[in-house]
């Protein structure tokens, strides 16, 4: 882990000079301010993906987006990545709204497969290569984390000889290894089945806590929220818009018992009740048709 501290700190930017006004002072790291996206969705018809978005993630922090399925959430992430383009809104790193994103921040997208016919070490490395980092510093920076990740002594492995979880690593890996000062994880949890990804789950919680990362996650799955963030958004419906934030009152990392304590089910119970709002499920404007 020494190299993402010591990549971190060496990437310490001085404050530079923004025209949005209210993005200076205490900035945190990520803002998003008033975000919307439209789509074309053809025959001359737009689709509202996001509306007016408004969220923050300050440094060392973990935060959750909670939604349904459709309601934007990867759209999201791809705008802060640097992917894609807000249709409207802004997004500062560090107060800085002309910041660039893209190569800046870690992005692991939604169906983040590993390439069959590389080894682990080089799919792992894969990001770095890109970043036109020479390989054999690219491969001493992942082995060093392959130590950290349970992986050491699988590095020559190619993805059909892993299981679940350890491909799933080697992806997180990839994504750690290109991370400065943000990681955006889109549903990582998705493909596995129920207990490699309670295991993975607590895994990235104390990982990620113990390397201080800042992680903003997006998944519709409230008890991954519960386990693994600091704080928590929930997003409606199409066209997503923050319906709710709540800090988690426990520290992390978590253990599987502690989404037993009173105060955390109770909050779940509220995160649920958001997301299921069947009212404001049928005042969600549906534009443009098809998805
Ligand atoms: P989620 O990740 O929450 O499931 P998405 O961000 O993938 O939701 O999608 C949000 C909405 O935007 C969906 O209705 C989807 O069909 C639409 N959408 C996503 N990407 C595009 C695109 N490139 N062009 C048109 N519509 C899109
Ligand atoms: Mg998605």
């Amino acid at each position: 882990m020494a190299n993402l501290s010591a990549m971190r700190q060496s990437e310490q930017r001085p404050e530079r000079e923004t025209s949005a006004e209210h993005f200076r002072g205490s900035a945190p790291l990520l803002a998003v301010r008033d975000v919307s996206k439209r789509y074309a969705s053809g025959q001359g018809q737009t689709l509202l993906a996001l509306d007016g978005i408004s969220l923050h993630v300050a440094q060392g922090e973990f935060v959750a987006l909670v939604g349904p399925s459709g309601c934007g959430k990867s759209t999201l992430l791809s705008i802060i990545a640097g992917l894609e383009d807000a249709t409207s809104g802004a997004i500062a790193l560090h107060g800085d709204a002309q910041a660039p994103r893209l190569g800046h921040v870690g992005y692991m997208p939604q169906r983040d497969l590993l390439l069959p016919w590389r080894d682990a070490l080089g799919n792992a490395t894969a990001g770095l290569r890109v970043q036109g980092v020479a390989r054999a510093e690219a491969e001493a920076r992942a082995r060093a984390l392959f130590a950290d990740f349970g992986l050491s002594g699988f590095e020559r492995a190619y993805p059909a000889a892993l299981s679940g979880g350890m491909r799933q690593r080697v992806a997180f890996a990839r994504t750690a290894l290109v991370t400065r000062d943000l990681m955006l994880l889109d549903e990582p949890f998705g493909a596995l089945d129920a207990l490699t990804r309670a295991a993975l789950q607590r895994w990235l919680g104390q990982t990620l806590a113990r390397l201080g990362t800042t992680c903003l996650l997006v998944t519709h799955d409230v008890d991954e929220a519960l386990a693994l963030a600091d704080r928590i958004y929930a997003l409606s419906p199409r066209p997503g818009r923050v319906r709710l934030e709540r800090r988690v009152p426990l520290p992390r990392p978590r253990t599987h018992a502690d989404l037993a304590h009173p105060e955390i089910a109770a909050l779940k119970a509220e995160l649920l009740s958001a997301l299921l709002d069947e009212t404001a499920l049928a005042d969600a404007p549906r534009e443009g048709g098809a998805r």
